[in-house]
């Protein structure tokens, strides 16, 4: 069950913290688009977890400090609706104990 125990060290990396995707990829080492897919599974069974809240620090440009708010996707928009700039810096996830 290799799917599980990446699952469960994402949860781990990113309880009490805040990691990308990226992050995470090199930390399980599996690739980034495979985080994202946990992500997606990790955010529905910690919303049925009231012990525990999933938090999500939006995309935000460098260049002038737009923030993605409104983005639901979990992977990192690739140019700045305001300025156009592709120094987007992407979201970071992480998991609160309540
Ligand atoms: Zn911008």
């Amino acid at each position: 069950m290799a799917e599980l125990t990446i699952r469960q060290l994402i949860m781990q990396s990113i309880t009490g913290s805040l990691c990308s995707s990226r992050q995470l990829a090199e930390l399980v080492g599996v690739p980034e688009r495979q985080v994202e897919d946990h992500l997606t599974h990790i955010t529905k069974s910690v919303a049925r977890d009231r012990t525990r809240r999933f938090v999500l620090e939006p995309s935000r440009c460098r260049d002038c400090a737009f923030v993605f708010r409104d983005r639901t996707r979990l992977t990192r928009p690739s140019r700045c609706p305001r300025c156009r700039s592709e120094a987007i810096s992407p979201p970071r996830y992480g998991i609160e104990l309540r």
